[in-house]
Parts: C-alpha cells; sequence; structure tokens
C-alpha cells in the first residue's frame, strides 16, 4: 500500500496532473480508501474514490439487510447518514473550483436502488467524490491532507459505522420500506390499484419542493366507504382509502386538492422515507401519469384508436412527427404506456387537452364525425379497463360527461375525500350520449416497434461516446437532447444519468436482436437487476439510482431523428 501523506507533500506546490499519483490503494486501520479516478482539473467533474469499511467494524446487523428490499433501504440510510456526516464534518471551499467539495449520491423523498452505498458480507462500501484542492492549477497539498486526514475519517465514523447511528431511526426506515413493498403487493392480490394511508400529508412545501407541507396541512381521512384495513408486517394494522381497479373520477371545486392527491398517487410507484408524509400512499408499480406533451417526438405509434380520418388521408397507425399536437401527444403517450405495460393511467384535466378528453353534444352536433378525427377518450376509457385491464384515474372537475363511464367518484372537498359516486351516477344519463368507437385495435400489434437504430447512437464529435445529464429532466445522448420535463414520474437526476447509460446498454445488446423496444429494454432491466448497476458503466460510480422501465421509454421515445 502507498503512503498518502508522503504523496501529498511530495506533488504541493506542483500542477494539478501530478494529483495523478494518489491514485491507489491505502489503509487507514479501521477502513481502506482507494482513490479511484483523480479529476483533469479544479474544475472539473470531482475525483471519485471509495471506501471499504470491513464488517468487524462496520457491523450492521445481518437483519436489517437481509432481503433485497431491506438490503436498499439500509443502503439507503447509509448514503443519507454519510451525507450528513458530510455536511457537519466537511468544510468545502479550500481553493480553486470544487476544491475541497465532497459529496456521496443521496436521495430526496423516495428511496431508490443505487450504487453509492454497497453492503456486502465483507462489510460496507461507499462511493464518494471530492474536488481535490488547488489553487489556480497549483495542488495545495495541505488542503487534501486535512480532506483526507480530518475530515474523510469522520465521515466515515459518524456515517458508515453502525454504533454510531441511531439504531431506532434506521429500523425504522427499513421497516417502513419493508411494509410499503408489502402493500403494494397486497394490492395487486386484492384487485387494487392504489391506497392512501390514514393521517397522510399529501401537500407539499412547494412546486419545487418535494417535501411536505409544514404548516397548515390536512391530514388524509378516507371515506367510510372506501376505507379498507390491512395488517402490515412491522407496522401492524392500519387504516386508507383503497381505490379498486376500474374507472375513478376525481371530482370537487378547484382548489381543493384533486391535482395533489394524483401527484401523491403519481409518486406512489416509490418508497417513500418515513417522515415525508406520503410513506403510506402506494399505488400500483406500472401506474403512468400521461398528459399532453404538444411539440414532442412521436414515431411510429399506433394512435389510430384515437385520432384517425386526419386532413389528406395523413396515416395514423403508425403516427411519425417532430411537432405533435397537445391530442396527438397525449394520445401518444397513452399508446407507448401501454406498449410498457401499463395497468394504471394517471390523467389530471389540468395537463389534457381538452378535445381528447371530451366532445359535447353540442359540439358533436355542429362538427360532423367525418369531420372529427379525434375519438375522445371518454368513448375508450371503459373498452380499455373492459378488454386490456388499464384502469384509470381521472382528474376531472370541469365536466359530468365521465359520471357515466366511471366506477368511483370521490370528490375532494377543502382536502377531504368523499364518495359520491351514488350521487354521481344518479345524475348521469341512462344512456352514453356518446356514438361508442370502433374496437380498440389489439395492444399486442404495438409490441414490434422498435427506435431506427442510427438514432441510438450516443456520439458526439470525437467521442464514440458522450451522455450528460445537465438537469433531471434534460438527457445528453450523444448529439441528442432529450426533453423529459414532461415524464412526471421521473424524481432524481441520478435516474436521469442512468436512464442514458440503460440506451446505450440497450443499444449495444439488445437494440439489433430484441423483435421490440420494449422487451429490449425488458432484458436491459433484467440484466441490471440480477448483475448490479455496476454493468452500466465502464469505471466505479457511485451516482446511479435505478429508473423504471415506462421512464426509460419515454426517455427513447423523445429522441428526436435530428439530433
Ligand atoms: P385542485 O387540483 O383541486 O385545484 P390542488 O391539488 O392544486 O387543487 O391544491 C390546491 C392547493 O391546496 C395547493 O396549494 C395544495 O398544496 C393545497 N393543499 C392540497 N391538499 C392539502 C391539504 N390536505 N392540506 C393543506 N393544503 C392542501
Ligand atoms: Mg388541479
Amino acid at each position: 500500500m502507498k503512503d498518502l501523506d508522503a504523496l501529498l507533500r511530495k506533488i504541493d506546490g506542483r500542477g494539478y496532473k501530478a494529483y495523478k499519483e494518489i491514485e491507489g490503494v491505502y489503509s487507514f486501520g479501521s477502513y481502506t480508501l482507494s482513490i479511484d479516478h483523480v479529476q483533469g482539473d479544479p474544475f472539473a467533474a470531482p475525483s471519485r474514490v471509495s471506501i471499504k469499511v470491513p464488517s468487524q467494524i462496520s457491523k450492521f446487523p445481518k437483519e436489517l439487510w437481509s432481503s433485497p428490499i431491506r438490503k436498499k433501504a439500509l443502503q439507503d440510510y447509509i448514503g443519507r447518514a454519510a451525507l450528513r456526516a458530510v455536511r457537519e464534518f466537511v468544510r468545502g471551499g479550500r481553493g480553486t473550483g470544487k476544491s475541497g467539495q465532497v459529496d456521496i449520491a443521496s436521495g430526496n423523498q423516495q428511496v431508490l436502488i443505487r450504487n453509492a452505498v454497497n453492503l456486502s458480507p465483507a462489510g460496507v462500501e461507499a462511493r464518494i467524490t471530492i474536488g481535490l484542492p488547488a489553487d489556480g492549477r497549483r495542488i495545495l497539498g495541505k488542503e487534501a491532507q486535512k480532506v483526507f486526514f480530518h475530515e474523510l475519517p469522520l465521515v466515515v465514523d459518524r456515517g458508515l459505522v453502525f454504533s454510531n447511528l441511531d439504531p431506532r431511526h434506521m429500523a425504522c426506515h427499513v421497516e417502513s420500506v419493508e411494509d410499503q413493498h408489502f402493500l403494494r403487493n397486497w394490492l395487486r392480490e386484492n384487485k387494487l390499484i392504489a391506497f392512501v394511508g390514514e393521517g397522510s400529508i399529501l401537500p407539499r412545501r412547494s412546486g419545487i419542493d418535494d417535501s411536505p407541507l409544514a404548516e397548515g396541512a390536512l391530514p388524509f381521512k378516507p371515506p367510510e366507504s372506501l376505507l379498507k384495513k390491512v395488517k402490515l408486517p412491522n407496522r401492524g394494522e392500519i387504516g386508507g382509502m383503497a381505490i379498486p381497479r376500474g374507472v375513478t373520477l376525481i371530482v370537487g371545486g378547484g382548489f381543493h386538492g384533486k391535482s395533489t392527491l394524483l401527484h401523491a398517487l403519481e409518486r406512489g410507484v416509490y418508497d417513500h422515507i418515513p417522515g415525508d408524509g406520503r410513506e403510506l400512499v402506494v399505488t400500483e408499480e406500472t401506474a403512468v401519469k400521461v398528459r399532453a406533451e404538444d411539440g414532442r417526438v412521436i414515431w411510429g405509434v399506433d394512435i389510430s384508436p384515437f385520432i384517425d380520418n386526419l386532413p389528406f388521408g395523413r396515416n395514423t397507425t403508425g403516427f411519425t412527427t417532430d411537432n405533435a399536437s397537445g391530442s396527438t401527444s397525449q394520445a401518444a403517450n397513452i399508446m407507448e404506456a401501454l406498449e410498457g405495460g401499463t395497468g394504471l393511467l394517471l390523467i389530471d384535466e389540468d395537463t389534457s387537452a381538452t378535445n381528447f378528453m371530451i366532445r359535447d353534444e353540442r359540439m358533436q352536433a355542429l362538427v360532423s364525425p367525418d369531420r372529427e378525427p379525434i375519438t375522445p377518450f371518454i368513448q375508450r376509457v371503459r373498452e380499455l379497463y373492459e378488454c386490456c385491464g388499464l384502469s384509470t384515474v381521472i382528474v376531472m372537475g370541469g365536466s359530468g360527461d365521465y359520471f357515466e363511464v366511471s366506477d368511483h367518484v370521490i370528490m375532494m372537498d377543502t382536502y377531504a375525500p368523499l364518495d359520491v359516486t351514488e350521487k354521481a351516477h344518479s345524475l348521469a344519463p341512462e344512456r352514453l350520449n356518446v356514438s361508442p368507437a370502433p374496437a380498440l385495435t389489439p395492444v399486442e400489434s404495438m409490441n414490434k416497434r422498435k427506435p431506427p437504430l442510427e438514432r441510438l447512437s450516443a456520439r458526439r464529435g470525437k467521442k464514440e461516446v458522450k451522455i450528460d445529464t445537465p438537469e433531471m429532466s434534460t438527457l445528453l445522448f450523444g448529439e441528442h437532447r432529450i426533453d423529459l420535463s414532461s415524464v412526471e414520474q421521473l424524481v432524481h437526476i441520478d435516474q436521469t444519468r442512468t436512464i442514458g447509460l440503460m440506451i446505450l446498454y440497450y443499444a449495444k445488446k439488445y437494440a439489433s436482436s430484441s423483435p421490440g423496444l420494449v422487451e429490449g429494454l425488458k432484458l436491459t432491466l433484467k440484466d441490471v437487476e440480477e448483475k448490479g448497476l455496476d454493468i452500466l458503466s465502464p469505471w466505479k460510480v457511485g451516482t446511479l439510482a435505478l429508473p423504471r422501465l415506462h421512464e426509460i421509454a419515454a426517455a427513447v421515445n423523445r429522441i428526436r431523428a435530428d439530433a
């Protein structure tokens, strides 16, 4: 093993490139430090190190990570603890650019499968980034010594050693995630699509802050008729609003909490940390929020169930455009979600194209059906449930037309849900006032759709592979700029980064051999689930977090032809 202290003294004051000499493995007694990659200059992405604490010292009890779910939860917990220790003990700002900055990838309100912290029988490994200190391009060896010999040992001690962490807090984290998995399975067994626990805090602090609203939040109180009790393995018996499969409407006056409830359901596909307020809000895991997204690209999607007879006889069974309208984009989003195997669509009138959702009687009288290419969603929603088993939850405060096609109607009244199904059904006309649409094209026929291979190139300039994620909603894949701002169930930039690498993996390994995009992505996900996120990157990184199939497909579906 090398002597880091001596090396740092030797290169002190030299040009930044000399930092390369410190790549290697060092023993710190209670742990080993591996400097895996040294950055090129103080402004570049920080250097990557990994720290291994052997099990005799870290001592995380086996029962806390005895199943894959517990392991995911405990790794998440340790990552958060290490980040807390970084914030407490690392000074940062030790020179130019990112000098002295230390970071470990960690989650926000959700608990995701990540590769920043890895538990194994040998112990725990944490992957950390460090901005190696410099003044301009001149190495500040003494500052680096402070990071490696004063700060990091404290981070390791307070973040990666069981006996220095709060055991009750830790167990609560693990058990809560386990309960959420249990609830999601219970949903499926009981033919339910969502559960909102009594007392949940649904509203968020703001549109850009995903933490719970701190003051004045009204806790969720389930309506008696939809109340179900369930016994969780750790928390014991709880009650909550259980939404059965079928077509569910959320109605109510403006600003009464409809969209807030739907947002909570969108996020219920993920596990939440204790204290989030939505740790008992759980949704069918394949749920997809679909919305209008005018301007998006569409390639080869069969939107004919919703849109047909376009002007000039334009084909809609393999619809391609660089600039979709509100209705064509919403139709494509639904068909792509179906292609990805979703069992639940979540739709909000706030983000829908009105002409896609409804067409009232007067408009039908004025514009004859042969002049109207759109079959509104209202005419398909029952068929989608009865033929394809696809449930829907729709927020619709502005039109009562959906009463007659709904199974359940929930009214949000001053943030409290009421079951108004009977009343709504009594108001609905006896027969549909909409003419039934021709039968849906079987969904299987969609499954063979594949992106044109040349669109999957990650090349940019001289670099064969160049993938960047400037922000959560933007993926730069080769020359392509992929806009994910309407993909509302992405929750972390590390997922976006991972999506980029998964598209690359899919392109190399499965795109030409597998019959369709979804099959190829499923194989990609299977490889990652079996072998871990590390198979995606040629370097050791700790900044990957697992996305769902739907979000990976959403990214591929938004790659433009002309980059
Ligand atoms: P709608 O979609 O019915 O118009 P929203 O869901 O957008 O209404 O909610 C309106 C406002 O009320 C938002 O600012 C939201 O944060 C807040 N809100 C929602 N639910 C609650 C609640 N349970 N307690 C307190 N405020 C809430
Ligand atoms: Mg709303």
